[in-house]
């Protein structure tokens, strides 16, 4: 019996939730995270999650990112409790939004105000709006292995070839109108010649927006070219917008702000923002976010949705946050069993000669599969996609459970035991590949 098989034997009503669900579900969770097999989530708590069959695996999704104290913390859970006792939805002005507004404010640098919606796609959304009102012009510069969420301005990737220094870029699927793919730059990352395409459309670029550190390829050398970056768009006269959607409250409780000690123009926020309830925020100088004030601003957005400052995810938000600020020894904690663990799998991969990487940013994580030195992200297609498949059968088959798009997080709710069968299971799969003759 393969593994698949295996997989599918050992997990009879996933198999069944999949046979069952196939014909009324267009796509699961994201269109990138289908897996080979049939795996449905029950239930989690801490590190762990049961599965339908009843199984308990350690959990590297942590929900792609907002559960950085674990699933179903004591702190979040009392939070939206409390808050569903209140009132699900209010809709007109609540003390919560302002709340979490102040925390969001204190913590964020750029930040004098923020203003809430329900994921990191809008918060992008918004804040590239914004950038578009405040400086009158219309392009956007991003950079080669960005993601920034799921809307039209920015579901794009760069494409290297012929000239990794000036990629052009194509929009992510089909429905993306070629006037906006037009409307975007693609900038070279961590290559100054980016600063230098900045300066060359500088009298078209309403921002660029650029992830601090890329989940596509996260790695903590990055800070000098955040600091001249900084200073390119300033020069520039161009808005520059720090997508912290991941990093926020994740790299330190100021996000790659405080951790690279760089100041962007405005802040995208979601993620960890709302401790595992929907959230996404924009921050900024009170003076960059007045064209929110739909009423007042000369240059007025329009901005705002049925589910905006909704006390569950303010309310939530507000007693992670309150709890991170006072417990920051868990950043260095999360960065010490980060660093054990990325050290450990590539010191295998290295010795093993196997063509995988465990690239990582403290508790921010991506297995790449090259022998080659990692400058910039990497393609989905490469040649050891089926090996690459198999490892993550494995590892799912010893108790392990990685995300389809093969990034992935630990959390305060990892033991350095978890982290040490992290480690170990991680080793037998790869092992388990190589004995089926794939890599
Ligand atoms: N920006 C970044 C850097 C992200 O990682 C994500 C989500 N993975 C988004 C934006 C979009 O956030 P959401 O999925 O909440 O829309």
């Amino acid at each position: 019996m393969d593994i698949y098989e295996q997989l599918a034997t050992d997990n009879p009503v996933s198999q069944e939730l999949r046979d069952r669900f196939a014909s009324v579900m267009a796509q699961e969770i994201v269109g990138t995270v289908r897996l080979p097999y049939s795996f449905y989530a029950a239930s989690a708590s801490g590190s762990r999650i049961t599965d339908a069959d009843g199984n308990q695996k350690i959990d590297l999704t942590m929900g792609f990112g907002p559960l950085i104290l674990g699933h179903n913390h004591p702190v979040a859970v009392e939070a939206a409790q409390a808050a569903v006792d209140k009132a699900l939805l209010l809709g007109i002005p609540n003390a919560y939004q302002g709340e979490l507004a102040e925390l969001l404010v204190e913590a964020s640098p750029c930040a004098e105000q923020a203003m809430f919606c329900n994921t990191g796609t809008e918060a992008t959304m918004y804040a590239i709006r914004l950038a578009r009102a405040v400086s009158g012009k219309t392009k956007i510069a991003m950079f080669d292995g960005c993601y920034h969420g799921a809307h039209d301005n920015v579901i794009m990737h760069g494409v290297l070839n012929p000239d990794p220094s000036e990629p052009s870029h194509k929009p992510m699927g089909h429905g993306v109108p070629r006037q906006t793919v037009d409307q975007a730059l693609f900038l070279p990352y961590r290559d100054p010649h980016a600063f230098e395409l900045i300066e060359q459309h500088k009298d078209e670029l309403a921002c660029v927006i650029i992830e601090p550190i890329q989940s596509s390829n996260p790695r903590l050398d990055v800070g000098e070219f955040l600091k001249e970056l900084r200073q390119a768009c300033t020069r520039a006269g161009v808005l520059l917008i720090f997508d912290e959607v991941i990093t926020g409250f994740r790299m330190a409780y100021g996000g790659a702000q405080e951790r690279f000690d760089v100041v962007p123009d405005l802040a995208a926020y979601g993620k960890v923002l709302g401790g595992g309830a929907p959230i996404g925020a924009v921050t900024g100088s009170a003076e960059l976010m007045k064209p929110f004030d739909l009423a007042g601003a000369e240059n007025a957005i329009f901005a705002g949705g049925t589910f905006g400052g909704n006390p569950i995810s303010m309310l939530t938000g507000a007693a992670v946050l309150r709890y991170l600020r006072e417990n920051q020894h868990i950043y260095t904690e999360l960065q010490a069993k980060g660093d054990r663990l990325a050290n450990e799998v590539n010191i295998f991969l290295r010795d093993g000669d196997y063509p995988a990487q465990l690239m990582h940013a403290d508790s921010l994580f991506h297995l790449i599969w090259t022998r080659d030195p990692i400058e910039r992200a990497h393609s989905p297609r490469h040649p050891y996609i089926d090996a690459e498949n198999l490892f993550y059968a494995h590892l799912l088959h010893r108790g392990v459970i990685i995300p389809g798009l093969h990034l992935f997080f630990i959390s305060a709710a990892h033991s350095d035991e978890d982290i040490d069968t992290v480690i170990s299971t991680t080793k037998d799969s790869f092992e388990a590949v190589r004995a089926e003759g794939m890599v």
